[in-house]
């Protein structure tokens, strides 16, 4: 099955709602207009539709393989790396000063869209690397930067994110890993990290692990945890490859999905310690890795959209091929193809509508992460700053979840063959369900939306966007077309809905915890459907807009048609989840433990 990648949906929402001709007036982003956005988009489709598309399935039939300490990937993975490596593709938002192309995240989130509907499992290694890399740009010393920067923005080199451990999973708490000293500025580092994605591969010379271990003496809990940069091969003060470190593969998964990524388990120190290098200070590991895990969470919410876009590809191409069953209209006399009924329609717009939401909204919180990180006022800074942390939450739990919801439908429009492996649906199933997983699941996102993003200011935040919110619903009963008024109708009672849970998380998350964490994936949920609803809202302003001007009615028509069905059949959930949220914990709590 092919994969198309959706340019112009991309280059819309780039230019309506992200706005990237504001984008383009920041200081060092003057040539990252539309015109660059296309011309990149187009470039990436092809390497995106051309060389790694075609290898999601056969990574899929013939996974990663482990013996002896080796990792050798899907026959062809290699290759593909290195020609994404050498078109520049890992450096695309990365600073020039390391060998990147310095572009916006509002371009190179497109771009990482794409690569993940092309192929999930291959995606993962450059989105590790590109967490790496934001860290030691973060937090890295001057000595660090240099070693390993300009290897990773240029895909020589891979890296890795070590957090996981058998017994610290969501609770990182409990990462026992432990780095002593050494006396020379370097520690030697030993334990055990489980599923770490693209731990031991043979796609790049070196990998870059980024560790989170104990130094020896280190308070307990969250507070005693640093951050080490551990190589696979030590690196000599040429800049050439040295020894062999002590870190080794002793096994990967076998999984339900994204099967040609490798998941090891890392040995660290067996044979006398693996040489580390500590990152910014001791003690301070995990706000640095927060660093690389927002990165992370939010290209894994991208990794949602991308693997719901190719299941709607597919389940359109098998829908207009399927002949099956009498249109209820009598539009045709015989049987016809599937895409006649209207079950069906629902089910492909349900998918092609949430994946508009969602890439809506992803798109909109990259426009505000290069606001927060570039823009010369720090009024604006701090403002954008605000949104995109509330957004990321959104975009990493609701657009995973929702790409659940679209490939299993993408299963269900193609029947029994839907079941079948030889059709591809079911891969995108058992891919997207780690989705939801890893990267935190879905609870801790809700956890850090109901604490972190909502409770902690108030609800100043959650308000502030219902009343954006509000703004748009009045453009859109001003504008005075029936579609933009049904939509309106709709974003005003998912917005007094969200209001009111919010008021509700504020007077319970420390109150009364339960009632409000009881609720706390349900709100993460109402809240995602209302922030891309709000933005489908947006799309069919400037849809409309468009079409007044006599600008391709065909695209803009259908744009302003799958708002309004976002907006009366997924919009429409909200009051309802809602209902959910603010009956607090009594039905969730009440049966005693040992019922269960
Ligand atoms: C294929 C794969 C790749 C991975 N890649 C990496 C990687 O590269 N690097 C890395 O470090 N890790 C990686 N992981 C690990 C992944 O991040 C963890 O599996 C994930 O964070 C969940 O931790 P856990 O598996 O220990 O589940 P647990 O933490 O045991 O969670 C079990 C259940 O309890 C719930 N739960 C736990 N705590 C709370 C809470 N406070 N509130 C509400 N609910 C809660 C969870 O939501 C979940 O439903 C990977 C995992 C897999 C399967």
């Amino acid at each position: 099955m092919t994969y198309t990648a959706p340019i112009k949906d991309m280059l819309f929402d780039m230019e309506h709602l992200a706005q990237i001709d504001q984008v383009a007036q920041i200081p060092g982003f003057e040539d990252a207009g539309l015109e660059t956005a296309q011309a990149v988009l187009e470039e990436c489709a092809k390497l995106c539709e051309g060389v790694v598309a075609p290898l999601n399935v056969p990574g899929d039939v013939n996974p990663s393989s482990f013996k002896d300490g080796v990792v050798t990937t899907t026959p062809g993975f290699a290759d593909a790396f290195k020609q994404y490596a050498e078109g520049g593709w890992q450096g695309l938002q990365h600073p020039t000063d390391f060998g990147g192309q310095g572009l916006p995240k509002t371009i190179g989130a497109a771009c990482i869209e794409m690569l993940n509907s092309a192929n999930l499992s291959f995606a993962l290694c450059p989105l590790l690397t590109d967490g790496a890399i934001e860290a030691l740009l973060t937090a890295g010393s001057d000595e660090l930067k240099s070693t390993y920067l300009e290897k990773l923005v240029t895909g020589e080199w891979t890296g890795t994110m070590n957090l996981t451990e058998p017994q610290a999973g969501s609770d990182l708490a409990l990462v026992r890993t432990k780095a002593e000293p050494q006396g020379d500025g370097t520690y030697k580092v030993f334990g055990t990290k489980i599923f770490i994605t693209y731990g031991e591969h043979d796609m790049a010379d070196n990998i870059v692990h980024l560790v989170l271990a104990r130094v020896a003496g280190a308070p307990e809990g969250v507070k005693g945890i640093s951050l080490f940069v551990v190589p696979k091969f030590l690196v000599n003060q040429d800049g050439s490859l040295g020894e062999r470190n002590d870190v080794h593969c002793v096994s990967i998964e076998h999984k339900m999905g994204i099967k040609a990524s490798p998941t090891a388990v890392l040995q660290f120190g067996d044979n006398g310690g693996a040489i580390g290098y500590l990152v910014g200070e001791e003690n301070r590991g995990l706000e640095y890795m927060f660093i690389m895990m927002n990165a992370a969470r939010y290209a894994v919410g991208v990794q949602g959209l991308a693997v719901a876009e190719r299941s709607y590809q597919h389940a359109v191409a098998y829908a207009k091929e399927r002949v099956q069953s009498r249109p209820v209209d009598g539009s045709v006399k015989t049987s016809a193809t599937i895409i006649h009924h209207p079950d069906v329609r629902r089910m492909l717009m349900t998918m092609r509508a949430s994946n508009e939401g969602c890439r809506a909204m992803a798109t909109t919180a990259a426009a505000a992460y290069d606001a927060a990180h570039h823009h010369p006022d720090p009024a604006v800074r701090q403002a954008n700053q605000t949104f995109y942390e509330f957004m990321v939450p959104l975009v990493k739990g609701y657009s995973t979840e929702m790409s659940l919801e679209v490939t299993s439908l993408g299963v269900q429009v193609h029947g029994g063959m839907g079941f079948i492996e030889e059709t591809g649906a079911a891969q995108y199933y058992r891919d997207a369900k780690i989705l939801t997983i890893y990267e935190g699941t879905t609870a801790i996102q809700a956890n850090d939306l109901v604490g972190r993003k909502t409770a902690r200011d108030g609800g100043q935040t959650a308000k502030a966007i219902a009343a954006q919110i509000e703004k748009t619903e009045a453009e859109l009963n001003t504008s005075g077309t029936d579609t933009a008024k049904a939509i309106a109708a709709s974003l005003s009672l998912a917005r007094q809905a969200f209001v009111k849970v919010v008021d509700f998380m504020v007077a319970n998350a420390k109150a009364t915890p339960n009632a409000a964490y009881a609720g706390s994936v349900p709100y993460l949920m109402l809240t995602g459907n209302l922030v891309a609803g709000w933005q489908m809202g947006r799309s069919a302003l400037a849809a409309q807009a468009q079409l007044n001007l006599g600008q391709d009615a065909a695209f803009m028509q259908a744009k302003l048609t799958t708002a309004k069905f976002y907006a009366e059949h997924i919009l429409a959930r909200v009051p309802g989840q809602a209902d959910a949220v603010l009956h607090g914990a009594d039905s969730v709590m009440e049966l005693p433990m040992d019922m269960f």
